[in-house]
């Protein structure tokens, strides 16, 4: 192995705060990954960091969602469970949660006979994107959609745009579980620009639709345990402090100065004020949440959420700024 030309050694990076052990999952097996009995059926494969799902039927096996991170182990760990139960191994059926490669992105492992089914929104998405490693799904819906395999249901369900603008709940009502990804990370912080979505007022509006189905175990795509309902109040809990935090911020810091300051360069304005705001608004969330999140204490996490839902405020509910006389 050759090391890269530039970047720092691990030596020199920051230390940070120790993960709370209620935020790790089970130990991985020398192959790197580990899978678990969700309930009857259905289980849950992960590498500690991606999180996927296969129910296992007399009729074949049916994926959910193939993180790439975790790839050919999630062959691995069909073989080893149909093997235990003396089902077929066959895979039938992959479903995508949404389009992204990061969950998507070993889907061509499973080809041949198998029927793929996603989102309308997913399949255009991936028609756009034409990545080879996740091909396109044939079969879609636009709001829900009931698949049946071997005496097993599964609903899947769209309910507007949050992540992506394609990510759907897989609902498991034989199995009290539902699979909702990239939006809760159980027991973790969400990552840069609220788990990177691209519609905020739907992501902080998507654990309530999560909390509408009947559930006991929660498959949130990633880290290396399953969520709770307790790891899904934490998470409403942490957004809305952020929301108020920047109601707060917007009100109370002066724009004033930053545009004097900044002169005909109005950019610098903008950025002097909003950077203020987002400190501000951050700084006591993440005060509050190391230690009970993990990552919490990396606060860029928390500034650039903190940034985005900032500007969804303004932006998406208004106002963005007095109206002129
Ligand atoms: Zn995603």
């Amino acid at each position: 192995m050759t090391s890269p030309a530039s970047g720092p050694s691990a030596a020199d990076l920051p230390d940070y705060a120790p993960i709370p052990q209620s935020a790790l999952g089970p130990a991985l097996n020398e192959q790197g990954y580990y899978v678990g009995r969700v309930e009857r059926n259905l289980y849950w494969v992960t590498d500690g960091v991606y999180q996927s799902a296969f129910l296992t039927t007399g009729d074949g096996v049916v994926v959910f969602d193939a993180p790439p991170s975790i790839g050919g182990n999630l062959r691995r760990a069909v073989d080893e469970i149909a093997a235990a139960n003396g089902v077929p191994n066959t895979v039938t059926h992959f479903v995508y949660s949404h389009h992204h490669a990061d969950h998507g992105g070993a889907a061509s492992l499973f080809d041949g006979d198998v029927i793929r089914i996603g989102h309308e929104e997913t399949r255009r998405l991936l028609l756009r994107d034409g990545d080879p490693a996740r091909p396109a799904p044939g079969v879609t819906f636009k709001d829900r959609y009931s698949l049946n395999v071997g005496g097993d249901r599964v609903e899947l369900a769209w309910h507007g745009p949050n992540h992506s603008p394609d990510n759907i709940y897989i609902h498991f009502p034989g199995h009290d579980t539902l699979m909702f990804i990239d939006v809760v990370n159980a027991g973790w912080v969400p990552i840069y620009n609220v788990n990177l979505s691209e519609d905020v007022m739907g992501y902080m509006g998507a654990p309530a639709i999560a909390l509408s189905y009947p559930w006991k175990h929660f498959i949130c795509g990633h880290l290396g345990r399953l969520a709770t309902h307790d790891d899904v109040a934490v998470h409403q809990q942490y957004i809305a402090d952020i929301e108020a935090s920047a109601r707060e911020a917007l009100a109370s810091v002066d724009p004033v100065p930053f545009y004097v300051a900044g002169g005909q360069n109005v950019w610098a304005g903008v950025k002097g004020h909003l950077d203020a705001v987002t400190e501000r608004a951050a700084a006591p969330v993440i005060a509050k949440y190391t230690g009970v999140l993990a990552a919490a204490d990396i606060g860029e996490f928390t500034r650039t959420t903190t940034f985005q839902i900032m500007q969804s405020l303004r932006l998406d509910r208004g106002p963005s700024g007095p109206v002129h006389p």
